[in-house]
């Protein structure tokens, strides 16, 4: 029996029906446990993850959207000190605990699944003690539980030989940006621009010949900072493009500013998303959405 329980409605997850011919089931908490931690770069842990919901949550998503590179999960991660062990009954949570003990959800990618063995990797950016979900990734050791719902997802590169491939990404987007990067056609050409700490902050990426790979080291300046600057740099590479460009607020609204102001590509052309905002918590991020500095384009 799945230990699966309602996440309270609040999953956000669009797209359309999963498979297995009903509606997909949104909010729903998956119960995984950690199977192997890996440090695939000084800045990134990645945990494999594992669980007697596994099928249920491929079936649920259907295998055309876990297709999509994009994909994600929330989380929901409570306050260690509290000792609370997932699944959480957050109805009764709520009666018992005071709002801001509640637990918080936490949005990732799923770098890649392996259906034969039932794993999802997930990597996860260490931004030290602050927050849940970094310092979690840290510790967590095989054995550990976690819950998330989900997957949202909507985009894949365009599969066209006449398309130029503009991927944009910060640490915390390359995960998207590697999993989109395996489903280039081999032929495909284009530009990655990634941004990490500094040159130890590289990892492995399966890209075809035609996509240069160009690292962008933050050598200590802010987030972001430098690789709104690349993209600034940069000239637009003539034709059709499909642009791809995730990471820190405040860096994808200077990116936007090129892609869109200057190169004119349409927003609904692109995938274009800030997926944390410096100093604030996801919690503060989300609600900022609702507000005009929440505003990427
Ligand atoms: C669709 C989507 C997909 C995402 N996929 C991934 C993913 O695959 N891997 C990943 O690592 N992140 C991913 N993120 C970003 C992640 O959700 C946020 O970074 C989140 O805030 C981390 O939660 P936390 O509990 O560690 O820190 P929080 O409690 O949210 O924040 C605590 C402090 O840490 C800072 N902080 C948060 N994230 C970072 C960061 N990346 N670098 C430096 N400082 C940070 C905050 O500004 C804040 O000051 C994704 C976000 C979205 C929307």
């Amino acid at each position: 029996m799945s230990d699966a329980q309602d996440l309270g409605g609040r999953g956000g997850f669009g797209g359309g029906r999963g498979g297995g011919g009903g509606r997909p089931q949104r909010g729903i908490q998956r119960l995984f446990e950690v199977v192997r931690s890996e440090r695939i770069a000084p800045q990134l842990v990645r945990l494999h993850l594992t669980g007697d919901d596994f099928d249920a949550f491929v079936e649920n998503a259907g295998r055309e959207k876990l297709a999509l590179t994009d994909k994600y999960v929330k989380f929901l991660f409570a306050r260690p000190e509290l000792g609370l062990e997932p699944p959480y009954d957050l109805e009764a949570l709520r009666a018992q605990l005071a709002p801001g003990d509640l637990p918080v959800r936490r949005t990732y990618t799923i770098r890649s699944i392996d259906f034969d063995a039932k794993t999802i990797a997930v990597d996860f950016v260490v931004h030290g003690d602050e927050g849940l979900a970094g310092p979690w990734a840290l510790r967590a050791r095989p054995g550990d539980k976690v819950v998330f719902s989900g997957p949202g997802a909507r985009y894949h590169p365009d599969q066209g030989d006449d398309v130029t491939h503009v991927i944009i990404a910060d640490d915390s987007a390359i995960p998207a940006a590697a999993a989109a990067i395996d489903a280039l056609p081999p032929a495909a050409k284009g530009i990655a621009l990634i941004e990490v700490p500094d040159e130890n902050g590289h990892v492995e990426l399966n890209a075809p010949a035609g996509l240069e790979v160009r690292w962008i080291h933050r050598d200590g300046a802010p987030y972001g900072v430098p690789l709104a600057e690349a993209v600034e740099a940069l000239e637009r590479p003539a034709g059709a493009i499909d642009a791809f460009a995730h990471g820190e607020r405040e860096a994808v609204k200077r990116i936007g500013a090129v892609l869109h102001g200057v190169w004119g590509i349409d927003r609904q052309e692109m995938s274009i998303s800030a997926y944390w905002a410096y100093g604030r918590t996801e919690d503060g991020f989300q609600e900022e959405k609702r507000s005009p500095v929440g505003q990427i384009l």
